[in-house]
């Protein structure tokens, strides 16, 4: 069973300028840790750990992770790498590079330190899955060649990577599969449904739904996820996962560009436009064994969720606008 560490520690993120990582980096702050900040700033952005510099437990790198790294730290939270299609599509061999590479790093660096680490997979490892609701168990249904492959085969072969060091070098390991999550410091164009739609809504401009809008996801406030990570990562160390995290209530598309449409008061239109390549169709977490061995499980609701995440980016535009 989990519990909170009180220990203190140095802990390194990696990514932890983006989106996720800037949030878990503010909560292990709070909880009185030392946090190594690693990101080489291609999607991340200074304006998200802006706040922080002032913090004496608080440390930036700019560093890419494709590269060794050698710091002292007790912990790794290995984040870094582009996640929207838009951002990791723009360098597919640097993305795969990252995963790949940057996973052999961190992996080092754990093995160097003796330290836990823990890694930041996805629901993409399913890609567009014939197994629905998706539980760990399922092998996916992937292309290789297609061009969110970058992104999908990158991170399978880091969770392949996580688990051999583990099984040939004893290194504790804790691999999570991240379902789609959005909150405040998303990105403005990283071209995200929640990021899109909030923004279209917010300036009056039509909302874009790729096909009929039909597709299902299931959408984790940011603060749900990373309470998840560091349960996670305060397991014994038989607890590898790989465990999903992600809220398993599940949206059409449609669904949420009406909700955002109502939420904002906005008078956008909806426009329909070509749904991308390999585009799943539907996606939902099965959360049971999170429930079992983390004793979590989501708390905030889309509407409270998407109340943050639209105060966020109006003030984002209106400091823009000004
Ligand atoms: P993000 O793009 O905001 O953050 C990724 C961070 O990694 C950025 O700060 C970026 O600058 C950094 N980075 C990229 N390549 C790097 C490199 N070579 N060296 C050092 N830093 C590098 O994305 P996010 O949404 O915060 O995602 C964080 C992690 O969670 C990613 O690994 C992503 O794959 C995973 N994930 C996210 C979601 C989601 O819904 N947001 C879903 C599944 C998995
Ligand atoms: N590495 C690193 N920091 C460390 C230790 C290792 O960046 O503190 C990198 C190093 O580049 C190495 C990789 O991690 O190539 C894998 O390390 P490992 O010890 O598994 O393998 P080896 O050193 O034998 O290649
Ligand atoms: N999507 C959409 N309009 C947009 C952006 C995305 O209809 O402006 C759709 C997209 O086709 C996908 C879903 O929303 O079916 C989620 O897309 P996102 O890129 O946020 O995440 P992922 O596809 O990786 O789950």
């Amino acid at each position: 069973m989990t519990v909170y560490s009180t220990e203190e520690k140095r802990i390194l993120v990696s990514g932890g300028s983006g989106f996720i990582g800037s949030h878990l980096i503010d909560l292990l702050l709070s909880q009185g840790h030392e946090v190594l900040c690693v990101d080489n700033l291609f999607t991340g952005s200074k304006r998200n750990i802006d706040h922080l510099h002032d913090n004496p437990k608080f440390e930036f790198i700019r560093h890419d992770v494709t590269l060794p790294l050698y710091v002292e730290v007790d912990e790794i939270y290995n984040l870094a790498c582009p996640a929207s299609p838009i951002h990791y599509q723009h360098d597919p061999v640097k993305t795969t590079r990252t995963s790949v590479s940057g996973a052999i790093n961190m992996l080092g660096l754990a093995k160097r330190m003796k330290c836990r680490i823990f890694q930041a997979s996805t629901s993409e490892v399913y890609g567009d899955p014939e197994v629905h609701p998706q539980v760990e168990g399922y092998w996916g249904n992937v292309n290789p060649i297609g061009p969110r492959s970058c992104y999908d085969e990158g991170k399978r072969c880091a969770e392949t990577l996580f688990f051999d060091y583990n099984r040939q070098h004893g290194i504790e390991i804790k691999v999570a599969r991240i379902f789609n999550t959005y909150g405040p410091r998303m990105h403005q164009a990283d071209g995200r449904v929640v990021s899109n739609f909030i923004v279209q809504a917010l300036k009056g401009i039509p909302i874009t739904i790729y096909g009929e809008g039909q597709q299902t996801r299931s959408f984790c406030y940011v603060d749900d996820l990373i309470d998840g990570f560091v349960r996670f990562m305060g397991t014994t160390p038989d607890v590898t996962g790989p465990i999903n995290l992600g809220n398993p209530i599940e949206f059409t598309i449609r669904e949420l560009a009406e909700l955002v449409l109502e939420m904002t008061g906005s008078k956008s239109t909806l426009v329909t436009a070509p749904l991308p390549e390999d585009d799943p169709k539907q996606r939902q977490p099965d959360i049971t064994m999170a429930r079992k061995l983390l004793d979590w499980e989501p708390r905030v609701k889309l509407r409270q969720g998407l109340e943050k995440t639209i105060s966020y980016f109006d003030e984002l535009l209106s400091e823009e606008a000004r």
